[in-house]
């Protein structure tokens, strides 16, 4: 018998009415003869609700009783569900994160899935009931109740879906399904019909808030297939697969994370480890890091700037003060008033100009990019608050976002199959060393590329618009982009490229740098760019820690720095390469295995 995990976020529970209607879906899929476990989020805003309330009581409440107090709101969801489905006529049996057995780690208010047991709900499946799940929600081995962060019970319903080998996992939802962008940001954003884990894996972490970026790495790592719908309406929804064939999309989604800082760490030594003195204790205190930029030096310090989510900009800047006094260096502001723009596509990866298309658009609009970072499949600008918006509209109408034609929907019977043989084993694997447990599929290096960098140019609109139109011209295929943070005026603009193409871009670089009136140009033949990929890399700040703490102890520094979803690259010296490789392959031996 098929199993389908439907899960019905706040919006589609927020009273009596959207619960019956939630369980009349569930009700028709058990008719039609289907196992059904639903997951249910707290009622409409009851979460941020109950989180003021504590907020009216202790300005620093304590995370374990924040959990204990979150997680009520999810029980009474699945009590009045199991009511909803019993008024109906059927078998309906509510349970809370402890009851199934959803082991979490100890990190209250964050906490991650180590193991599901699925014997109590297989038993109340098989004697015909309807399981009711309370999302979001664990008990760690102390049986205290964690929660998993917000919008955290789509995590849970794919998770389920997972070691349950449900056929798939339907998100029911206030909006049609994965649009090219918030639609209440842009209405002209188009549905999605499918959308691939790599590309949703970017753009969940990106800003694209509905859904929870953790439960794609679920998807993908338990190739569960995920049907995101309306809990409203019965149209054809997004499919977020593994293989999504965007038929020659190079850009599929653009997302705007809105309360950006950026935070600026002036000259501090540019040696092996510095890296790493700075971001270790962010990591610790669990704090994602984006858009890591650092400056080519002109003496033998660096400055390095990156972006953290505005409500952690404080903490971050405190758990770092001191270490960047002890190197000798200053920390800058906090610029507050930044958002982040993104475009995501698998199509960039192959196909050259996507970037300058973007910088182009961007400018044309006068709007300033203060850092930029690429990957394989992303690009993010930084950009002033108040043009944000703009920025977004802007990127999104260049890559005919807005222009997506609807289609019906299925999974198709192929997507079905492929979880039957791959996914099983690896769930017995990852029960127990944890079901989010980092795992990398590879680690590589490239030693086919270049790097030049253009010194102190003046950081208007434009710029980096012309510089990447002209090298395109040239046919050169531009890989990595950088363009890191001097001061209000004056920006450095990395990028690489492969080493036959090197003298073709210097070239190009020359012309520009003396039209532009900057300082000077920087290359160096031979550099090594290593990737270490897998799932979940950037929220897994190990990745990231565990390469830059690698290499400073082999003593080899790091250049240039970029990180997705699904990789973090890092440039060094031509000759540091091979022994890079190396060190990396060492420090992450067990994760590699498994
Ligand atoms: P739920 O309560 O069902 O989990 P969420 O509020 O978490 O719902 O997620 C749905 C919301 O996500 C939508 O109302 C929409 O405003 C927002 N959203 C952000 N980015 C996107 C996107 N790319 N496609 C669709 N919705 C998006
Ligand atoms: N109720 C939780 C929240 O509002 C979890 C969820 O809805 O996914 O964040
Ligand atoms: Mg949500």
């Amino acid at each position: 018998m098929s199993l389908v995990v439907q899960k019905f976020g706040g919006t589609s529970v927020a009273d009596s009415e959207k619960i019956l209607a939630a369980a009349r879906k569930a009700v028709r899929a058990h008719q039609h003869g289907h196992q059904v476990v639903m997951v249910v989020s707290a009622m409409g805003k009851n979460t941020d609700t109950l989180i003021s309330l504590a907020a009216e009581i202790n300005e620093k409440p304590p995370a374990r009783e924040m959990d204990m107090l979150l997680s009520t709101g999810e029980q009474v969801s699945v009590a009045l569900m199991a009511m909803a489905i019993d008024s109906l006529g059927y078998k309906g049996v509510s349970l809370t994160g402890a009851q199934i057995g959803i082991k979490t780690d100890s990190s209250h208010t964050k906490a991650r899935i180590h193991s599901i047991s699925t014997d109590r709900m297989k038993a109340l499946l098989d004697e015909g009931n309807i399981v009711i799940a309370a999302g979001f929600q664990g008990i760690d081995d102390q049986f205290n109740i964690t929660t998993l962060g917000r919008g955290g019970s789509d995590t849970t319903a794919v998770a389920l879906a997972a070691v349950l080998g449900a056929d798939q996992c339907e998100i029911y939802t206030d909006v049609d399904g994965i649009y090219t962008t918030d639609p209440r940001v842009l209405p002209e954003a188009c549905l999605v019909p499918r959308v691939c884990y790599d590309e949703m894996l970017e753009l969940a972490s990106l800003g694209a808030g509905v859904m929870h970026s953790r439960s794609i790495e679920f998807g993908k790592k338990f190739n569960v297939p995920i049907h995101v719908r309306s809990s409203l309406s019965d149209g054809p929804g997004s499919l977020i697969v593994d293989d999504a064939d965007t038929a020659g999309m190079v850009v599929s989604g653009a997302a705007l994370t809105r309360d950006e800082a950026m935070v600026s760490v002036m000259d501090v030594p540019d040696v092996p480890g510095t890296i790493l003195k700075i971001f270790k204790p962010i990591a610790d205190r669990k704090i994602t890091v984006d858009m890591i930029v650092q400056n080519v030096s002109d003496d033998d310090t660096t400055s390095i700037s990156f972006t953290v989510p505005r409500g952690e900009a404080a903490e971050a800047v405190s758990v770092i003060k001191d270490v960047v006094a002890e190197l000798g260096g200053t920390l800058a502001p906090v610029n507050e008033n930044v958002s982040k723009v993104s475009a995501v596509g698998l199509g960039m990866a192959h196909e050259a100009g996507v970037a300058n298309r973007m910088f182009r658009v961007l400018a044309d609009a006068g709007i300033n990019l203060e850092i930029i970072t690429t990957s394989e499949i992303k690009i993010s600008v930084l950009v002033d608050r108040t043009n944000a918006l703009d920025a977004l509209r802007t990127i999104h109408g260049e890559f005919s976002l807005d222009k997506i034609e609807a289609q019906p929907n299925e999974v198709r019977p192929s997507e079905t199959a492929k979880r039957d043989v791959s996914a099983l084993d690896v769930i017995e694997r990852l029960q127990v060393i944890g079901m989010e447990a980092l795992t990398i599929d590879d680690i590589v290096l490239d030693n086919t590329q270049a790097r030049i960098t253009i010194c102190k140019i003046p950081n208007r609109p434009g710029l980096a618009a012309s510089l990447f139109e002209q090298i395109a011209d040239k046919g050169v295929f531009v890989d990595m982009i950088v363009q890191s943070f001097n001061n209000e005026q004056i920006a450095d603009i990395t990028f690489t490229v492969k080493r036959e193409q090197l003298q073709d871009a210097v070239a190009v670089a020359e012309e520009a740098s003396k039209e532009y009136g900057c300082e000077k140009i920087d290359f160096r033949e031979r550099i090594s760019k290593l990737s270490v990929s897998g799932i979940g890399m950037r929220s897994h700040t190990g990745v990231a820690m565990g390469s830059f703490e690698a290499l400073a102890e082999a003593g080899i520094n790091v250049e240039m720095i970029s990180t997705s979803e699904v990789r973090v690259n890092v440039v060094v010296d031509g000759d540091d390469g091979a022994r890079g490789l190396e060190c990396l392959q060492t420090r992450f031996a067990e994760e590699l295995e498994s």
